[in-house]
C-alpha cells in the first residue's frame, strides 16, 4: 500500500484502518496489516472524505470590497465595472489563492460558477480551464458557465457563448434566472442547452427576500416535465424563506420529487439580503430544516470570497459549517453531524461525484483527518485539518501550536 491510516474514527463512530494505493481506497476494516510506504496514526481522530465546496466564484474572489454595495444587484454592478480590467493572469492569480486555502482546509473538489457574458467573452472560463488542468493533482475543479448581470438577456450572442463554453468543457450550465428579463424563458433555454450537451444545471435561484419571486417552483415543474431528474442544483433559494408555509410545503415537495439538490449559502445571504429592511431584518437563508426533513439533498458552500458580494471567507468548509449550523439553528450532536454531511456527502451528491466519493473500497482517496473525535467537536472547535489527502497523496498538513501562560 502507499498509505495506511490506522485507527481512523468514522463519522458514525467506528474505528477503522484505511488502506490506500494508486490514488484509491483499497480496503477499509479493523486492524488491517498491509505493508505500506507510509503509516498515518489517526489515533481515533475523526476521518472524513474531503470537503466538497460546491458553489464558489473563483474569477471574482479576492478582488476586494467596494464601497456603496447594499444589495446583490449593487455587487453584480460593482464587479461588472471591473470587466474591462480582467485578464487571464489576474484571474488565475486570485483563483490560485483560493485553491491554496481550499486545499489546506481539506477541500478535495471545488465548483466555481464562471461569468460568461459578451463583455468578457470566455476569458474567465479559459483562465479557469487552464487552472483546472494544472490543479488536478491537488484539487478537482468543476466549472459552471453562467450568464450574469442585472436584467440580463439570453440573447443570441450569450447563447452562442454558452454553447462554446459547453464545447470547451464545463460540468454544468447556470445563471440567475430571477435576474433575467424573462426568468421562465431563461430556465427553458438553459435546460434546452443542458439537454443538447448532456450537462448538469446549477442555477442561482430566487436570491431575493421577495416572496413573489417563484422560479424554484417553475424549475421543479420543468425538470419533472422533461425527465431531467437528479441533475439540477438550486443555489440560494432565499425567497423560499419569505413565502407562507403552505406555498413552501408545496414547492419543497416538488423539489424533492424533481431530485433537485439545494445548496444554501448563508455567508453571502447574511451579508447581502434584507438590506432594505428595518428591524427585524430578514436574513435570506432558505428553509434548510424543512428541506432536510422532506428528504431533499441539501448542501452548504462558501459562495463569494473577499469580493464585492462578501468581504469575508477563507475557503474553509468547517468555517462555513459553523456559520450554517448557527444560522439554521442546528446545534445538537446529531444535527452537527448532519451539517458536516451537508459539506461532504450531500455536496458530493450535488456535484455528481457518484461512487468515486466516500470512504469505501474503490473510492478516490480524498481524505481529511481532523483533530477532533466527532463532527460536533470538529465544527465547534474549528478543528485543525491534520492531514489532507488528494488521490492518495498527502497534499497538506496543518498543526496548531499554542503557548498559554496560566495563573493556576
Ligand atoms: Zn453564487
Amino acid at each position: 500500500m502507499d498509505i495506511l491510516i490506522k485507527q481512523a474514527r468514522l463519522m458514525e463512530g467506528e474505528l477503522k484502518d484505511i488502506a490506500i494505493k494508486d490514488g484509491q481506497i483499497q480496503d477499509i476494516g479493523e486492524n488491517l496489516s498491509y505493508p505500506a510506504q507510509q503509516v498515518i496514526e489517526a489515533q481515533g481522530r475523526l476521518t472524513i472524505p474531503s470537503f466538497v465546496d460546491v458553489h464558489t466564484h473563483l474569477e471574482k474572489a479576492m478582488v476586494g470590497v467596494e464601497s456603496g454595495v447594499n444589495s446583490l444587484e449593487d455587487a453584480i454592478l460593482a464587479f461588472g465595472s471591473r470587466y474591462s480590467s480582467l485578464t487571464k493572469e489576474d484571474i488565475q492569480t486570485r483563483a490560485r489563492q483560493v485553491l491554496e486555502l481550499a486545499i489546506e482546509n481539506g477541500t478535495g473538489t471545488i465548483r466555481s460558477h464562471v461569468t460568461v457574458v459578451p463583455e468578457i467573452g470566455l476569458i474567465a472560463l479559459e483562465a479557469l480551464l487552464e487552472l483546472k488542468e494544472k490543479a488536478k493533482r491537488v484539487i478537482d475543479l468543476q466549472l459552471v458557465a453562467m450568464p450574469a448581470g442585472v436584467k440580463y438577456e439570453l440573447d443570441r450572442k450569450t447563447l452562442d457563448l454558452l454553447e462554446e463554453a459547453a464545447r470547451l468543457g464545463v460540468e454544468a450550465l447556470g445563471g440567475a434566472p430571477h435576474l433575467a428579463l424573462n426568468p421562465f424563458e431563461a430556465i427553458d433555454k438553459t435546460l434546452d442547452l443542458a439537454e443538447k450537451y448532456d450537462l448538469a444545471i446549477d442555477f442561482h435561484v430566487d436570491e431575493t427576500d421577495e416572496p413573489d419571486v417563484r422560479t424554484l417552483e417553475y424549475l421543479a415543474d420543468q425538470v419533472l416535465k422533461r425527465g431531467f431528474k437528479g441533475r439540477v442544483v438550486a443555489g440560494h433559494c432565499c425567497a423560499l424563506a419569505a413565502v407562507s408555509d403552505e406555498v413552501a410545503n408545496r414547492v419543497i415537495a416538488k423539489v424533492k420529487e424533481a431530485g433537485i439538490s439545494v445548496v444554501t449559502l448563508p455567508s453571502c445571504n447574511l451579508y447581502l439580503m434584507g438590506r432594505k429592511d428595518k428591524q427585524p431584518i430578514r436574513r435570506g437563508v432558505t428553509r434548510v430544516r424543512e428541506l432536510l426533513k422532506a428528504g431533499v439533498n441539501v448542501a452548504y458552500a462558501s459562495d463569494n470570497i473577499r469580493d464585492p458580494f462578501r468581504p469575508f471567507g477563507n475557503a474553509d468548509m468547517l468555517e462555513e459549517a459553523l456559520i450554517t449550523a448557527q444560522v439554521v439553528q442546528m446545534g445538537l450532536p446529531q444535527e452537527l453531524e448532519t451539517v458536516l454531511r451537508m459539506g461532504t456527502y450531500n455536496a458530493a451528491q450535488a456535484a455528481g461525484l457518484g461512487k468515486l466519493y466516500g470512504l469505501h473500497p474503490g473510492a478516490q482517496a480524498d481524505v481529511v483527518i481532523l483533530d477532533a473525535r466527532d463532527p460536533a467537536e470538529a465544527i465547534i472547535t474549528q478543528a485543525t485539518k491534520l492531514y489532507v489527502l488528494k488521490r492518495g497523496r498527502v497534499v497538506a498538513k496543518n498543526k496548531k501550536q499554542v503557548e498559554i501562560y496560566l495563573p493556576w
